[in-house]
């Protein structure tokens, strides 16, 4: 009998591989021929973007340590390929290729069958067999060299606002038809320190507390402010309701983001050498923009469309479209499972340990069916294989695990999704909050109470949750790590400013109640403010020109009136917005902010209990403020989650 058998080798059974290596534990992995989503986009020539995930959340811990690192980046899909087959070069000789198409699952063994007529008994079974999705499909098949025709829309997400950002250059014209989503600016800061978007999470901050973490990033998410420069105040129709999320885990599990280049940053990354980035795949895909230059428009979902004539009235203009993008969510593919030989399993996300451990099937595990809202997919792969190592390979461990199974997914369940019913997006999940959690469960997690001074503390509440940050100690600690977080660390000025970021967001909730206006005052704003597309209204032109040379095509440029009397209608509260603006909106906020930054800055290096208290005299009231919530975060109150004990 085989010890561990893993079933698909993609991107996501790599780190797993890479440990049962290491244990020399008895392993096989049967694969079918490798036909992941980069392996068909690379068949067609069209690996010619970049990711929306970050360097550090997107290569593997025992990349990054190689690596001589520089910067986090947003590397392309021919880099993230690259590395893809680079893994699979090592252990390519291992893989049987062949297709599994049954397992039967019995109390203390597996029987996998396979399309060739093989069969195979394991003690273990790993299912990394990925997804499968009609939008995977149309990124391959999509016409992209049409120009000048209607594009709808009912659906929004990554791969969507790809299509769309290699539609527009050939003067297309997008239409979304639906209920609203959720961009997020793939990064931010000013311009000596960026923060890719999802390495400023902060997310050990949920332990001082839940509900103000989420409401703080909610109000990010989904701002509720009258700032007009907002883009949910210029066009309402983006706004995507929230009501169903009750769980005490906030962002809820469920939420997709949609990841874009602000216009302004990719013009400051990539304006002095236009044509190389675009053909290096560095493709500007700011939807917002797209939407304040009148390419793309938003409609409510209940448009009328005609679908067998293929055309949309909205403005009083029934107007011919060249195709239908509908979406349609993630699913598994998963080979048919038999309990006991007998009965076929069927799969709900939240029947799951983690999304790793199906309650009804023995030792059967799910790798790389949990998808991150923000961040690569390697943090979370990275995380669920040690988890999956360690229940392998140490029976103690099974054993904690396992045995109030049922008790531990009822917790899980309602932290993550309160008493809400099943959607089908529930296996997407806030990175941070994953990553902790699974660290926790194997014992190699950070603990607040080993933090002596104001820096250790900032690593732990504002260093984001990474794989990597939880393999520099411990049983699967890596070599170089310690040397990688202080480069990092570097470069990210110690985190120091979204750690200040925190404590502003926190303090301001605690006094006030209601974070909205004060976070979205002027500068503040960090997600989807339209305040600075307008100087970028030129540089647009010279990006599709630069665009089209690149791509070697030339296109008609044709009046559309019709468009135009569309793009009148989806900008009418735009621009009855924009006459609300005041020039000088006040920037009292921005004064403020600078205190907590330089005050943290000072005492960085002090320890946590000798920090000045208020008989002290020569601090101010604020900075004592400042203090004294530094000083109780390093006790957090809300620490316990019930789905991780381990008794
Ligand atoms: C457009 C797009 C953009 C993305 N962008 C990002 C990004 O920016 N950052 C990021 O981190 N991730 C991104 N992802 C997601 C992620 O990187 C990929 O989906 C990744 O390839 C998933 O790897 P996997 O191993 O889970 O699945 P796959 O790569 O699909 O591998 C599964 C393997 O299992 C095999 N298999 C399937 N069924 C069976 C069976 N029954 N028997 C035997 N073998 C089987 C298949 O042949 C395949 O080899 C993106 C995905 C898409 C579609």
């Amino acid at each position: 009998m085989i010890e561990v058998c893993i079933i698909g080798f993609g991107f996501s059974a790599i780190p797993l591989v890479r440990e049962l290596e290491r244990t020399k534990t008895n392993f096989k992995i049967i694969s079918g021929e490798n036909d992941s989503v980069w392996d068909r986009l690379d068949k067609s020539g069209r690996l010619d973007f970049n990711l929306v995930s970050s360097y550090h959340s997107s290569f593997y811990s025992f990349d990054l340590v190689k690596d001589e690192y520089e910067k986090d980046y947003f590397p392309t899909a021919k880099q993230f390929y690259e590395m893809h087959k680079r893994w699979r070069a090592v252990y390519e000789k291992k893989v049987i290729r062949d297709f599994v198409v049954r397992i039967d699952n019995f109390k203390d063994h597996s029987l996998i069958l396979t399309r060739s007529g093989q069969t195979f008994q394991a003690k273990h079974v790993i299912v990394a067999t990925g997804f499968t999705r009609l939008m995977n499909k149309l990124l391959n098949d999509i016409d992209y060299s049409v120009s000048n025709k209607t594009f709808v829309f009912g659906t929004m997400g990554d791969s969507a606002n790809l299509m769309i950002s290699k539609l527009i250059p050939n003067n297309n014209k997008i239409i979304l038809r639906m209920k609203g989503f959720t961009p997020l600016d793939q990064q931010y800061g000013r311009e000596e320190r960026i923060f890719t978007l999802d390495q400023g999470e902060f997310q050990n901050a949920r332990y001082i507390s839940h509900e103000m973490y989420g409401a703080v990033m909610m109000n990010y998410i989904t701002p509720k402010s009258v700032n007009p420069h907002i883009l949910l105040n210029q066009f309402p129709l983006f706004n995507r309701d929230y009501s169903w999320a009750k769980a005490k885990a906030y962002p809820p599990s469920g939420t997709i983001a949609v990841k874009y280049w602000p216009i302004e940053r990719y013009y400051q990354e990539f304006n002095e050498n236009l044509e190389e980035s675009i053909s290096q795949g560095y493709l500007l895909n700011d939807i917002t923009m797209w939407l304040h230059t009148g390419k793309v428009i938003i409609v409510p979902p209940d448009t009328p469309m005609d679908f067998e004539n293929k055309t949309i009235t909205y403005a009083g203009i029934e107007r011919s479209f060249h195709q239908y993008i509908q979406g349609d969510a993630e699913q598994p593919r998963i080979p048919t499972i038999m309990i006991d030989g007998v009965n076929p399993y069927q799969y709900l996300y939240r029947d799951n340990f983690m999304g790793i451990i199906p309650q009804k099937l023995n030792n059967i595990y799910l790798l790389g069916l949990t998808r991150p809202m923000t961040g690569g997919v390697a943090n979370i792969v990275e995380m669920q294989s040690l988890f999956i190592h360690k229940l392998v390979t140490q029976p103690e461990f099974h054993c904690k695990i396992h045995h109030n199974l049922s008790q531990r997914i009822a917790d899980y369940n309602d932290y993550y999704f309160g008493n809400t019913e099943p959607r089908k997006t529930d296996h997407t999940i806030h990175f941070g909050f994953y990553t902790d959690d699974i660290a926790r469960l194997i014992g190699i997690d950070h603990k607040v109470s080993e933090c002596h001074s104001v820096k250790d503390l900032i690593f732990y509440y504002a260093f984001p949750n990474n794989a990597f940050k939880y393999r520099l100690k411990g049983e699967y600690a890596i070599d170089g790590i310690k040397e990688l977080i202080e480069k990092i660390n570097h470069k990210h000025g110690y985190f120091i400013n979204i750690f200040s970021s925190l404590i502003k967001n926190f303090i301001y909730m605690e006094h006030v109640g209601d974070i909205c206006e004060w976070i979205n005052n002027g500068e503040n704003i960090i997600f989807n403010n339209m305040k600075y597309k307008e100087n970028y209204r030129e540089f647009i032109e010279t990006y599709i020109q630069a665009y089209r040379q690149v791509k070697n095509i030339l296109i008609d440029e044709t009046v559309d009136e019709e468009w135009d009397i569309m793009v009148k209608e989806a900008c009418k509260v735009r621009d009855k917005m924009v006459e609300k603006i005041e020039e000088n909106s006040s920037s009292k906020s921005d004064e403020d902010s600078l205190k907590p930054f330089d005050l943290i800055s000072s005492i960085f290096n002090s320890d946590i209990s000798s920090l000045p208290n208020s008989n002290d005299g020569n601090i101010s009231e604020l900075e004592y403020k400042f203090i004294d919530f530094i000083r109780s975060t390093w006790k957090p109150k809300e620490y316990d989650l019930p789905h991780l004990f381990l008794t």
